[in-house]
């Protein structure tokens, strides 16, 4: 049996005339950069989040660039964040000139830990922490990090919190919104998230007047008005496609989202059923709205021969993140080594990505387990 590790196929057939209708509708008008598809996109979102304002731009890597850039945070700044997550997160954090700083993760639920991120502040000079501008926690695979200890180290460092949510859309803490309980909330809009453009695209949430303004004119080289420039912005701009399309799929988000945590729910069940909870740790629900981008469980061991075995019975799988950020060749100026952040580390080598989109069938996810219980049963 072919259990792919995503399908999005199934989904297009859902709302296949709605978009072959918008885009017809956009190539007609021959408008297809920023506009009102855009301005709609931007509402619905801002609505979706809770939060006040959202402004589209072109990747979620370019939503935490350009919430960086309207902070003022650059050169001479730096940004604690998590090693463990996707590039994007401290290679924005790098691109704008400012330095990332590690904080190790919760061992539960993989996101940044608020006592390891107390630690970091208190091992820093004086001089470093004056230097010391934000908190950039991601709500990884879904699951929003533990926001409360962490908005009150914020509060008390004066830091400024971008939420990188990018796999984390609708996903809730305490009755809050992903991307609402910052300053900024970072979204994208990659194929592969829960909302997914047909293209590159990002998002941005947040409660400021003056950041939601400061992020319209950086979108655009920062010309306000036209040819006259306060600020060097980029081309951050979103596209009038995607967000039509993205604004087609927001009416399915909630209905996608509840069947992944079905999803998730069975795998819990087949797991238990299959005794094979002493060898693998299943995903910690521990936040109210775990939206489930990604089911990741944890195996204690020969992880890569289990990825192998999967791949040969037709089981797609990957691993989120196989070397964490301050080990990549990249960040070596950093200054970190191997054992600097033993759970972001541990992670690295024991978790498996396995299939949960919310079209996988219930005979597709016991045959899933069945494997990983068979590949066991040969390798004890
Ligand atoms: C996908 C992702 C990004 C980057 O989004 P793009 O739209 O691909 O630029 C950033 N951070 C995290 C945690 C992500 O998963």
């Amino acid at each position: 049996m072919k259990v792919p590790l995503l399908d999005l196929k199934g989904q297009y057939e859902t709302i296949k005339g709605d978009v072959l209708r918008v885009t017809q509708e956009i190539f007609e008008s021959q408008h297809f950069i920023l506009g009102p598809k855009v301005e709609t996109l931007e509402k619905e979102i801002a609505a979706y989040c809770c939060s006040k304002y959202a402004r589209g731009v072109s990747s979620g890597t370019d939503a935490l660039i350009i919430s960086l850039m309207a902070a003022d945070i650059g050169s001479g700044a730096s940004v604690i964040t998590t090693p463990y997550t996707f590039f994007g997160t401290a290679g924005s954090v790098a691109r704008v000139g400012a330095r990332p700083v590690f904080a190790d993760i919760d061992p539960d639920t993989y996101n940044i830990s608020p006592d390891s991120i107390e630690k970091v502040i208190s091992a820093m000079s004086t001089t470093e922490r004056k230097k010391l501008k934000a908190i950039m926690p991601v709500h990884l695979y879904g699951q929003c990090a533990d926001m409360d200890p962490l908005l009150d180290i914020a509060h008390r460092y004066n830091l400024i919190v971008i939420e990188d949510a990018a796999q984390a859309i609708g996903a809730e803490y305490k009755e809050r919104r992903a991307g609402s309980m910052g300053d900024f909330g970072c979204f994208s809009f990659y194929p592969s998230k829960n909302l997914g453009a047909f293209g590159d695209g990002g998002i941005v949430t947040t409660h400021s007047d003056e950041y939601n303004e400061t992020m319209r004119i950086l979108r655009d080289h920062g010309q306000n008005p036209k040819y006259i420039h306060q600020f060097i912005g980029g081309n951050f701009r979103l596209d009038a496609l995607q967000a039509a399309i993205v604004s087609i799929k927001l009416k399915y988000l909630d209905s996608w989202s509840q069947a992944r945590q079905e999803n998730a729910k069975r795998y819990r069940i087949l797991f238990h059923e299959a005794d094979l909870e002493d060898r693998v740790h299943i995903p910690v629900e521990r936040e109210n709205r775990h939206i489930y981008n990604q089911y990741v469980i944890r195996v204690m061991d020969k992880r890569d021969e289990l990825r192998a075995f999967l791949l040969d019975c037709e089981i797609g799988t990957d691993i989120y993140y196989p070397v964490p950020l301050h080990l990549q060749q990249c960040f070596k100026y950093l200054d970190y080594s191997t054992g600097d952040f033993p759970v972001s580390e541990m992670a690295a080598s024991h978790t498996l990505a396995i299939p949960v989109y919310p079209e996988l069938q219930e005979r597709q996810q016991v045959y899933v387990v069945e494997k990983i219980k068979d590949f066991y049963s040969k390798n004890m």
